[in-house]
């Protein structure tokens, strides 16, 4: 939809012209999964898919939200006064802006009412964090609209986690606001979450020959949101049983020691994910600062295996699509997002590409793909 065409559908919603419009990008991670609530190492790129955002202020105290991605009985406007916010108590999609909105004022900011209207190319509940892009683009757009000045991204992305976990009530870690407020085009990030130093990194596949495929396979298991609380607790629990702050600080050389002194199985299990993960980030990034960007396809790979045998937040959607993308000659493949269910990342030979994305479709027709390259983060549009 052009930028007049979402003009006149905040019009036709709220019946007066918006003062402004933002967008906000989802995001696939390259790699470094489930490492961002272990302080340690991610390396996502925001997609040329985004959330948009018209807004104009309110001075009733009022909150009023609409979302054209949403129908049926999340359909029309949702309706809340701001002094009623609290945690826990906003239901539905609105629970997310709701979110920020309350967050950004706990934090002291001055944010006042607002109509918004949204709509989106982002795939919703498809691991590509269309969460995050609703919530980055509505603080973006709020701070930027009340005149807030000094607020980096960075913080805007922390203001953003600290709103889904504490209001929506889930225990995410930083990485997805931070990509979709971060990001830059044509760049991977390379955020190390702990202290937070980001870099972006060119990751130009076209140049290369090479291409990136995202295999969205439309299912979304539902123990999904339970099993992240589940995974986040055991991973505390196994760093406290080596006396460490985070699994961060285990060594990659001294994977086994550790290994050895954990008492069971599972912990045993997490920690091998997210030690050889963070070291798979930075194997990712020695070879990309090399110039070497084909070679990254079998750490992506090795990835899969990782969150799919140690981990155990895979699926046999998942499994399929990555098995089925390597057979066909793709370079490398892995889930990418939390798991159990949504998305697969797929590095082909550009001339690979139309039999790869045939073989995948043929494996699991509701499959829905698209090449993409590294899209612009978090900006606004007029
Ligand atoms: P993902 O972030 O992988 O797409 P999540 O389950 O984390 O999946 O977030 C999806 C939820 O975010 C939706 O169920 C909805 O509540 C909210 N959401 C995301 N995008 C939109 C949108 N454009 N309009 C309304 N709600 C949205
Ligand atoms: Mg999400």
């Amino acid at each position: 939809m052009t930028d007049a065409a979402f003009e006149i559908a905040f019009k036709n919603v709220f019946g007066r012209a918006p003062e402004g419009a933002w967008s906000a990008p989802g995001r696939v991670n390259l790699i470094g999964e489930h490492t961002d609530y272990n302080d340690g190492h991610v390396m996502p790129f925001a997609l040329p898919h985004a959330t948009r955002a018209a807004v104009a202020r309110r001075d009733d105290g009022v909150l009023r939200l609409h979302s054209a991605n949403m129908e049926g009985e999340e359909g029309g406007v949702v309706e809340l006064r701001i002094a009623d916010l609290a945690p826990g108590t906003t239901g539905g999609w609105a629970r997310y802006p709701a979110a920020v909105l309350w967050t950004l004022r706990e934090a002291g900011y001055p944010i006042g009412g607002a109509d918004i209207h949204y709509d989106s190319t982002v795939p919703v509940g498809g691991g590509l964090s269309s969460s995050a892009a609703l919530q980055v683009v509505t603080a973006l757009a709020l701070t930027e609209l009340h005149g807030v000045q000094g607020v980096s991204r960075q913080e805007l992305a922390l203001l953003c986690q600290s709103s889904e976990n504490t209001y929506v009530g889930a225990p995410v870690g930083v990485m997805d606001q931070t990509a979709s407020a971060c990001c830059t085009e044509g760049h991977a990030l390379h955020l190390d979450v702990r202290g937070l130093a980001q870099r972006q990194v060119p990751f130009d596949l076209a140049a290369e020959g090479l291409r990136l495929l995202v295999c969205d396979t439309r299912v979304k298991h539902a123990h999904a949101d339970g099993a992240y609380g589940e995974l986040r607790a055991g991973c505390e629990a196994a760093a406290a049983a080596l006396g460490l702050t985070a699994l961060r600080d285990v060594d990659f050389d001294g994977l086994d020691a550790a290994l050895a002194a954990l008492p069971d199985d599972r912990l045993r299990r997490l920690t091998r994910h997210v030690v050889t993960e963070n070291h798979r980030v930075e194997e990712v990034l020695e070879l990309l600062d090399a110039g070497r960007t084909r070679e990254i396809g079998p750490v992506l790979t090795a990835g899969h295996a990782s969150l799919r045998d140690d981990f155990q937040v895979s699926c046999p959607e998942l499994d399929l699509v990555a098995d089925t993308a390597l057979a066909a000659g793709a370079l490398g493949a892995r889930m990418t997002g939390g798991g159990f269910g949504g998305s697969v990342i797929v590095l082909v030979e550009e001339a690979d590409e139309t039999a790869v994305a045939a073989a995948v479709a043929e494996a699991l027709p509701q499959v829905r793909q698209f090449a993409t390259v590294p899209g612009p983060g978090a900006h606004r549009l007029w």
